[in-house]
């Protein structure tokens, strides 16, 4: 057989299980043709050949949760959260006038004048250095003040004189003229005239652009991503695929909706089709809020706040008819549940809709061909709720990165006994029980390397707790790998497809400056992404 590629001289992981590695891989067609020694590679000639000098191959990475247009909306603003002076924050803005045509709005967020070594307000006439041609504000961190440029006053109206309205504070110089600093409720003026940089198409294509690369510099192949519609996170399905028929995609992007879809029904030629980048996934439904605002739904009353127990956003009923409303149009669901009493409830709907399908005359068979239903965040278990989930059919899809900064504060929350069910990978994972790892991006950031960290030293960023915390949790690095690789596949059932590197599976994957599995696990944030490969396609290079 002439194959396309071959890759020689490898540490290939090939996932299948713990430790198992060969020297090489020949694709062809976007699948992988052949697993094996250097010696077996032989065999086959092939139209290009990689020496890979002794470097490591994994299977290319995904993530399973997170918001790429919200993520892409934010590409679009400045962030000068790291801005340590004034100079230092028009540098970071002129950057973005460099790339923007004139009249454009451009946004800067996240400044705070306390870390400027000026240490004071800037002014119109800081950002008016920064470009007169464009209107442009900047936000404080504490989202309270704005600084708009001369311009910005202008196209918003606020000239000498101006009247911020009641709550509102426009400062004036010496003149009367604004300074262009402005507080409160007369910063809205700017909400309202600023349009959403990703109304822009050739900005949005961009932006997106530059996430896609972005994504594969760090040897992502795969994405989950949700839209939220009550924060105006859209997810286009049809713009995802035209980047697709333009060879411009380099990431395969599985597209959740938080509203009723129909089912995407595939041929069998679809489903074995490498090169089918674009598919719908599942249906995302919400039972709580977050542990970090005291908003995710506990059955006992936090331990800092002893009168409060969080809330569920809707009751039993009526989850559990929107759990079956999905699974009866054939959808997949994806359910929200951070606190306990969340997931009893989400374990509830799914108890409740698989036997109310059964009486309605759905056959087990039928029902074990479904997808898994998937629960997202899965932040608190304890052994009732343990027992039940090994009962169901079910992914959870946990993000490792959440725990680097939450160990600071989650035992004061929660405390001592129930920490012991929070986080508690390792246990779920002895349980059986299928994990999958992502990043709530934009939340924390999609690089996989930093969950795959988390997940294995149970440490922050700065390597703290030494030894990690409540280290009995951590999960080996082979582990750490699978939430990141195959795990995410079970979640769409392509697991005979993809996340690992055998022959028949598609050529997905991420060549790496050093052996994660021989590295300090601390240094694992030290690894860099070589090459990355979709499809049999080389989508980046260092
Ligand atoms: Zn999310």
């Amino acid at each position: 057989m002439n194959l396309d590629t071959v890759l020689l001289n490898g540490k290939i992981y090939t996932m299948e299980e713990e430790g198992k590695s060969v020297e090489a891989i020949g694709i062809k067609d976007g699948i992988i043709q052949f697993t094996g020694t250097n010696k077996e590679a032989e065999k086959y000639s092939s139209e290009k050949t990689i020496d890979l000098e002794g470097k490591t191959v994994i299977p290319g990475m995904a993530d399973s949760h997170m918001h790429m247009y919200a993520y892409c909306q934010n590409q679009a603003l400045v962030d000068l959260k790291d801005a340590c002076s004034i100079e230092d924050m028009i540098g970071k803005m002129k950057e973005k006038v460099a790339h923007t045509p004139d009249g454009t709005w451009i946004k800067g967020v996240n400044f705070d004048q306390s870390k400027f070594k000026e240490n004071r307000f800037p002014t119109k006439a800081d950002l008016d250095r920064i470009s007169t041609r464009h209107p442009i504000v900047i936000r404080r961190c504490c989202l309270h003040a704005i600084v708009a440029n001369s311009m910005a006053l202008n196209v918003a109206g606020v000239g000498k004189g101006y009247d911020g309205g009641s709550g509102g504070i426009v400062e004036f110089d010496k003149n009367g003229e604004p300074n262009g600093i402005l507080r409160e409720q007369s910063t809205k003026i700017f909400d309202e005239i600023i349009p959403d940089p990703l109304s822009d198409a050739m900005e949005k294509r961009r932006i997106m652009q530059n996430v896609f690369e972005d994504m594969s510099s760090k040897g992502v192949t795969t994405i989950h991503t949700y839209a939220a519609k009550i924060w105006n996170y859209e997810e286009d399905v049809a713009l995802y695929r035209k980047f697709g028929e333009e060879g411009n995609l380099p990431v395969r992007v599985t597209v959740c909706l938080d509203e009723l879809f129909e089912k995407e029904v595939l041929t069998e030629k679809e489903k074995n089709d490498p090169y089918r980048m674009v598919q719908y996934g599942a249906y995302k439904l919400f039972t709580d809020g977050s542990l970090g605002s005291r908003s995710a739904a506990l059955q006992e009353p936090y331990s800092d706040d002893k009168d409060n127990r969080g809330f569920v956003v809707c009751t039993q009923e009526e989850l559990n008819e929107k759990v079956l409303k999905g699974y009866e149009n054939g959808l997949q669901l994806a359910i929200h549940a951070i606190g306990d009493a969340a997931l009893d409830m989400t374990l509830t709907a799914i108890e409740n809709c698989l036997q109310v399908t059964r009486e309605k005359g759905m056959s087990k068979e039928e029902q074990e061909e479904r997808l898994p239903f998937r629960i997202i965040h899965v932040q608190m278990v304890n052994e009732e709720l343990i027992a039940r989930m090994k009962k169901l059919p079910l992914v959870l899809d946990i993000q490792p990165i959440f725990l680097c900064t939450d160990l600071h504060w989650i035992e004061e929350r929660i405390g001592a006994e129930r920490i012991k069910g929070a986080y508690c990978w390792k246990t779920l994972k002895d349980e059986g029980l299928i994990q999958t790892g992502g990043s709530d991006c934009p939340v924390e950031s999609f690089d996989p390397m930093k969950g795959i960290y988390a997940a294995a030293t149970r440490m922050d960023f700065d390597g703290q707790p030494e030894g990690g915390y409540y280290p009995e949790e951590r999960l080996s690095v082979y582990d750490a790998f699978c939430l990141f690789t195959k795990n995410v596949h079970a979640a769409t059932g392509q697991q005979d497809k993809l996340g690992t590197l055998e022959s028949g599976k598609f050529a997905d994957l991420a060549v790496l400056d050093r052996d994660p599995f021989e590295l300090d696990v601390k240094n694992l944030l030290e690894i860099k992404v070589l090459k990355t490969f979709v499809a049999g396609r080389l989508v980046f290079v260092l």
